[in-house]
This record gives structure tokens, sequence and C-alpha cells, in this order.
């Protein structure tokens, strides 16, 4: 079983390098109809690479947990694998352990499948048996179950499984711990075995390398790493900008009046309290939070945030752990982290509970080697995008006598600015103000400050 390669940022044949666009994916015209519906663009990890190998009837061990958009990479196969055979049979077994994974199973089997006459039935404990006999009776091809009641129905003689094709182990490990193994064990024996045979599992403990090995045949493995959750539902941009240009670009993309609650990201306490000063002083209500504030100050900050009367909380890693607030509608990193995990927690806070949040990182050219490891570990090359009508050809300020740093305006900017190009936050209506501008609407005052 070789582990695969992990796909490099810069390959791929899409638009943006690395990534694998919906469209590219080998499934049938109403597949895809079905994803397009469901808002997917852009394939995930996960979905690039297990669909491909699945669709051919290929067994395969996946590492890779909810969030990560695992359902669509074996529901999809499934339903292209299914598609023209005779309605009526059971052609699929999905075993999840949960009842809850089980009806999100065949909710998106519903969604993804609505274009074509594939059916699902989702079989599961602590409910009444009668519904689920009748629907069984009525006819699924495609069958999700949790493991106690379908041994139970089969037991009934509900089931006929002489016409099964694919089975999907989800969440194999979950399924071990919580003792299913013997219920498993059972219900693979009763299936043909002649078979294709696919497990999905957030670790790989020795108990699911050993069901794999007993139950599976030369599977192609695909791993996917977990902390890549929170790419799911984020829109990344890349702003590549030079760095004494960043807080002027800041305000450029704030701007945009959707972006109503931003959680900014500094790499230290002491561009956090710079960069919120000056957001301040553009007329921009920040809060700031970092480890050198007293709990207070830091709750304080936080409460203006959450009930909105900051529209940007200035943030240090350290001091936005735990952080959680609600409708968090865009991220920005105004630096890369060193650490490319930091990225993956950043994100995080936006596109809670699967809405679609924003995430913007501002790259500088030294911070491109920072970057590139981000992009490495996420799997794929984030879309790079310049704001329009910004001036990035302006010069660093120059520093003033005394020490102090000169103006960081650029000089000679162009008014304007707008949406970046690529996906990003949707364009200003115009003859909107942004909120927070100072009356008169000219941002021509000063920065104190060079980044
Ligand atoms: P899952 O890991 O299967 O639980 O999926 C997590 C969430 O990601 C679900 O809301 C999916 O609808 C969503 N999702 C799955 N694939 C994609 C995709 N290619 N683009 C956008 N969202 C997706």
């Amino acid at each position: 079983m070789g582990e695969e390669r992990r796909r490099s940022p810069s390959e791929g044949n899409s638009g943006e390098p690395g990534s694998v666009r919906f469209e590219e994916l080998p499934l049938h015209p109403s597949l895809h109809a079905g994803a397009r519906e469901m808002g997917y663009e852009t394939a995930t990890p996960i979905q690039s690479r297990a669909i491909p190998e699945a669709v051919l009837g290929r067994d395969l061990v996946a590492t890779a947990q909810t969030g990560t958009g695992k359902t669509a990479a074996f529901l999809l196969p499934i339903l292209e694998r299914t598609l023209d055979l005779p309605p009526g049979r059971v052609y699929a077994l999905v075993l999840t352990p949960t009842r809850e994974l089980a009806l999100q199973a065949e909710e998106f089997l519903k969604k993804l499948g609505r274009h074509t006459h594939r059916r699902g039935v989702a079989v599961y404990g602590g409910v009444g048996l009668e519904p689920q006999i009748h629907a069984l009776r009525a006819g699924a091809e495609i069958v999700v179950a949790t493991p106690g009641r379908l041994l139970d129905l089969m037991e009934r003689g509900h089931l006929d499984w002489r016409e099964l094709k694919i089975l999907v182990l989800d969440e194999a490990d979950r399924m071990l711990d919580m003792g299913f193994l013997p219920d498993v064990r059972r219900i693979l024996r009763a299936l043909p075995r002649e078979r294709q045979t696919m497990l999905f599992s957030a670790t790989m403990p020795p108990a699911v390398v050993e069901l794999a090995r007993e139950f599976l045949r030369a599977p192609k493995m695909v791993h996917v790493d977990p902390t890549i959750v929170a790419a799911v539902g984020v829109t990344h941009l890349a702003l590549p900008v030079p760095s004494y240009l960043k807080a002027e670009l800041l305000r450029e993309v704030l701007l945009d009046e959707t972006m109503s609650s931003v959680l900014v990201f500094t790499r230290t306490k002491h561009r956090a309290n710079r960069l919120a000063q000056q957001l301040s002083r553009w007329g921009i209500s920040a809060g700031v939070i970092h480890g050198n504030r007293s709990q207070s100050q830091r709750v304080r900050a936080l409460e203006g945030f959450r009930v909105g009367s900051h529209r940007v909380l200035v943030a240090t890693d350290i001091a936005a752990r735990g952080i959680d607030v609600e409708g968090v509608s865009h991220v920005v990193n105004f630096d890369v982290p060193h650490e490319p995990e930091v990225y993956i927690h950043r994100v995080g806070r936006t596109a809670r509970a699967q809405r679609r949040g924003d995430a913007f990182t501002l790259v500088s050219p030294e911070e491109e080697a920072d970057f590139a490891q981000v992009e490495k570990l996420l799997g794929f090359a984030l879309p790079r995008a310049k704001v329009p009508g910004f001036a990035y050809d302006a010069r660093p300020a120059p520093v003033r006598e005394g020490g102090h740093r000169g103006e960081g305006r650029p000089r000679g900017r162009p008014r304007g600015g707008g949406r970046p190009h690529g996906r990003g936050p949707p364009p200003r209506r115009p003859g909107r103000r942004e909120p927070n501008r100072p009356p008169g609407g000219r941002r021509s005052r000063p920065s104190s400050q060079r980044w």
C-alpha cells in the first residue's frame, strides 16, 4: 500500500496552479450539475485525489475527517458507478458510526444525485423500524446505515446484497471506538466478495489498518492532513503587496462594506498595537488583543467586536486562541505566520458552521517562503489578486528626521481602489461610503506609520 504523493502547489491544470476545478473531475454531467448547485467550484484535496481512483472501481483507504469534503468524495463515485444500473436493487452500502452521519450522507445523496434516478435510504437505530422497512421495500439503490440497525434489518430479511458493488466504511476509527467491530465483521461477511471497498478514517490506529488488510484489496492510499478542515468553505485569497504598503492595502480592502466583522492577525504585539491605532486614525473602529493587554482590556475589546462597535479586531495568535466570535465575516492575515499550521487555525475563525467566509493574506516579497509553506500544507496554491486602482508602485515613505517613520501613505495614489481581481469580497455598492470613514469622505490623512 504505497502512500500517494502529495500534490505540490505548482501542479494541476486548472486556472489556479495546484487546485482542481470541480468540473475537471471525471464525473457524469448530471453529477456535475448536482455539485454545482451545492456550490462546489474547487475540489477539496480529498476529492481531487480520491474521486478519480474511486470511479475506476479501485479499493481506497483515505485518511480524512469531517469537514474535508469526504462525504462527496465517496458519494459521487457511488453515483457515477451505479448511474445506469436498473433501479430497485441495492448497489452500494455506506456504513457510518452515528445516526447524524447517516442522515447527513442521505441528505447529500439527495442533493448531489438530484439529477439522477438513484435513491438513497438511511437506516439507523433509536427510531421505529417500520418506516425504514417501508423505505427499503419502496426500493433504494444506496443504503446508508449504522451497523446495529442494519444487522437487525438484515436478520429480518429486509436486505438483499446480491447486487452489491460498493461498500464504504465511513469514519472507521470511530466505528471501532464505539465497539462496532463485531457488527461490522458480520455485515462484511454477508456481502459479496467481488466488490469495491472504500475506507475513510480520520486516524489509522492498528485496528483500522487490520480491518483494511482483511477486507480491502490493494487499496490506493490517500492521505489528507486532518488540519486542512478549515480549508473547506473558506475563500482564500492572497494579496501580494510590498510590506510598507500593507496598512494602506488593508484600508483599501476594508472599503468593502460586506467586511462587517474582520479579525486581523499580526505577527507581533507591537504591530497589532500600531495597526489598531492606525486604523482608528483612519476612522475605522478597531479593538486590539494581545498578550500584554490586561484581562479586562481583552474582554472589553472582544465585547466591542462581538456587539459590533469595533468592526475590526486586531490580534496576535496567542491572544486569539480560544476566541470564539460568532459571525466573523473575514479573517485578514496582515502578516504571514511563520508556522503554516497557524494559518489553518486563523482561517478556522471564519466559515464556522459551514458559512462561507473569506480569508485574505497580505503577502510581502519577504514572506513568500513562509507563504509557500502554507500552500504546501493546504495542498494547493491560493489564488492571488491585486486590488484594482491601488498604487502598488508607490514608493516607501521617507523616514522623518528625529527617527520617526514618515508618512505611510503612498504618494500619488489614485482614488478608487475596490475589489481584488478574482474571487474576493463583492464590489461595493456605488454611491455608498464605507461606514467608518470620517465625514467628508477624504481619506488622504497621512498614516504616521511605515510598515
Ligand atoms: P464533509 O467533510 O463531507 O462533512 O463536508 C463538509 C462540508 O463541506 C459540507 O458542507 C460540504 O457540502 C462542503 N463541501 C464538500 N465539498 C466541497 C467543495 N468541493 N467545495 C465547497 N464545499 C464543499
